[in-house]
């Protein structure tokens, strides 16, 4: 029954992934293409769907962020502070409902990625899970008896700050807001700026990954305290170093110092695809299916 398909869309900062299906094994269109203006960005999306020509029960949004996710709010569906040129204040539920017809659920890209993870990959079958990524920026979301977690607006989880021994590490961090944050001194960028080459082409020996690994593990321990999550997916470009996983699981131990149980941290079973699949569930829950 087509009636049952629904869409989804991952609105990432530099591509945008659509999808028609139901689930990971039931992907019955997709499409990826660069994230430009908003206005041909989201008439690519309305294309997407008008020429494939399928009933879709409801449309699930996965978007980068911040944005606004409350739905008694004047600016809903608008993206906020974004750094990102252009993008600010832009509605990017407003247009596709007009142009599709269809409920649209709305959520961050990482609240989707958690929420996939959790009913399809590597964090099935937990009642509560995280997914953090760690790439051009550090994200986090959470999933918290079946559903995103949200609260005035949404995680953020990148930009809690941790500490920062400014004598072994003065690099001053990358984030235009917080300079040291987590994410201005752990994410890909903050790698590269300080070391002055891609982590991509930094040996598994170099004192890099070490450090890495421990403002890692101080940002995990950090949400493992406060959520209490009983699996945190951790996934981006900078965990593909296969060697940074079993670093960053002995530096969280070694931090929670068996004060409580640290929870399973495991790399993504979905891959990329996870903020398009969490479009898709997001739909779906809207839809009932
Ligand atoms: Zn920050």
């Amino acid at each position: 029954m087509s009636a049952d398909l629904v869409g989804g869309v991952e609105a990432g900062g530099t591509k945008v992934v659509c999808a028609i299906g139901r689930d990971p094994d039931d992907v019955r269109a997709e499409a990826r293409f660069a994230t430009t203006t908003p206005a041909e960005t989201l008439a690519r999306v309305v294309r997407f769907f008008r020429e494939h020509a399928t009933p879709i029960a409801a449309l699930g949004v996965a978007t980068f962020g911040p944005v606004d996710l409350d739905p008694g709010s004047p600016t809903f569906g608008a993206i906020t502070a974004t750094p990102k040129p252009g993008w600010q204040h832009v509605d990017v539920v407003g247009p596709l409902r007009d142009a599709l017809g269809v409920p649209i659920a709305l959520d961050t890209d990482v609240n989707a990625s958690a929420l996939a993870e959790h009913r399809w990959g590597a964090a099935r079958g937990a009642s509560s899970a995280v997914y953090v990524t760690v790439g051009t920026g550090i994200g986090g979301g959470a999933v918290l008896d079946g559903r995103p977690l949200h609260g005035l607006g949404h995680p953020e989880m990148g930009h809690v700050r941790i500490p920062h021994d400014r004598a072994a590490d003065p690099f001053a961090g990358t984030c235009p807001r917080h300079g040291d944050c987590w994410e201005g001194l752990a994410s890909a960028p903050a790698i590269a700026g300080r070391w002055g080459r891609a982590p991509e082409i930094l040996p598994d020996d170099h004192p890099a990954w070490p450090l890495e690994a421990g403002y890692l593990a101080l940002g995990i321990a950090n949400v493992l305290l406060t959520l209490s999550p009983r699996c945190l997916v951790l996934g981006g470009g900078v965990m593909a170093r296969a060697s940074l996983l079993p670093l960053v699981r002995t530096r969280v131990d070694a931090l929670l110092g068996g004060y409580v149980r640290a929870a399973a941290i495991v790399p993504p079973a979905l891959g990329e695809r996870s903020g398009v699949l969490g479009a898709l569930a997001l739909a779906r829950d809207l839809a009932g299916r």
